[in-house]
């Protein structure tokens, strides 16, 4: 099996089981993310990672809108500012992350580390920072979920979160080598009514008892290096090759921004018409707005922004 996009999300089921999984694998959109800004290569890694994330969290919910992960420090003297990247249900995927950097010792801090796990615990020690999944749907309320930060690492944070949060056992393995990204996320469903009593009654109901031990053992196998360089399918079947999977034709990921003149020229608003005016004053008749998840600018003249506040 080959699967020539190197950018997308690949659902797998184990045949017959309450168990569900998603590999995502990002090469050409995260290329063209990491590069929008030089981050340093730590920096380059979690946002990765937080991509793959989610691209793999937002495959598990029923929701068309965007899921965003994102995490702050609550510390002043943090080198990472704070980080986020989402994804919606059409696959479409975007990052930014503010990190300190202007002067050398800072500078120099960062080019002592290169594992998304350090940007990560740039956050503080274990329960500092903020990390939280946010899920906007396209109709209805906006949901904000507080994940806790528990681990060293992003992907066992966010395994924690969903067991607790969902009651669902999910493992979650994410990695990036600043070059490509790629993850993986194993989850089993509840059960059916009907199968829960036959398991009470002890009944053999085709119930694999196992299976979850079974998968949590070969999901720990898989190494970082595989997941961002082998295909999906190749993955899915160097793990699981023992059970009965079934793949269904994957979902394609890829950059893109959802930025335009239109939301600036809202944002200008907010800020009120005497404070762009000041600032069009400053900066030479002309209001500037860059987008850093793109690097597009949206100029504003002295007319522009008279019309918003007409
Ligand atoms: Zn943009």
């Amino acid at each position: 099996m080959t699967t020539p996009n190197t950018d997308l999300r690949q659902r797998f089921f184990i045949q017959d089981s309450p168990v569900r999984g998603d590999v995502v694998r990002l090469e050409r959109s995260y290329a063209t993310i990491a590069a929008q800004k030089d981050y340093p290569e730590a920096i380059k890694r979690l946002l990765g990672e937080m991509l793959t994330a989610a691209s793999l969290l937002i495959g598990t919910l029923k929701i068309n809108g965007t899921l965003s992960i994102q995490i702050q420090s609550s510390d002043a003297d943090s080198l990472l500012n704070w980080a986020m990247a989402e994804c919606d249900q059409a696959g479409i995927i975007r990052a930014l992350a503010s990190w300190k950097g202007e002067t050398p010792e800072q500078q120099a801090a960062w080019a002592a580390k290169s594992t998304a796990n350090e940007a990560f615990a740039e956050l503080g020690e274990m329960g500092k920072g903020v990390l939280f999944i946010n899920i906007q749907p396209e109709n209805g309320e906006a949901y904000q979920g507080i994940v806790e930060r528990c681990h060293d690492s992003l992907a066992a944070c966010l395994a924690h979160y969903q067991h607790q949060s969902a009651q669902i056992p999910t493992l979650i393995n994410l990695a990036c080598d600043g070059l490509q990204a790629g993850g993986i996320l194993v989850q089993m469903l509840p059960r059916t009514s009907q199968e829960s009593l036959a398991a009470e009654l002890d009944q053999d109901a085709g119930i694999d008892e196992d299976l979850w031990t079974r998968l949590t053992l070969l999901t720990r196998t898989v190494k970082a290096e595989e997941l961002t360089t082998l295909d999906a399918n190749e993955i899915i079947y160097r793990l699981y090759n023992e059970e009965n999977v079934v793949a269904p034709e994957p979902a394609t990921l890829e950059f893109g921004c959802t930025c335009s003149r239109e939301k600036c020229a809202a944002a200008i608003e907010q800020i009120g018409e005497a404070e762009a005016l000041e600032i069009i004053a400053e900066q030479d008749g002309s209001f500037e707005m860059d987008c850093g998840f793109c690097g597009a600018v949206y100029t504003f003249s002295k007319d522009d922004i008279e019309q918003i506040f007409a």
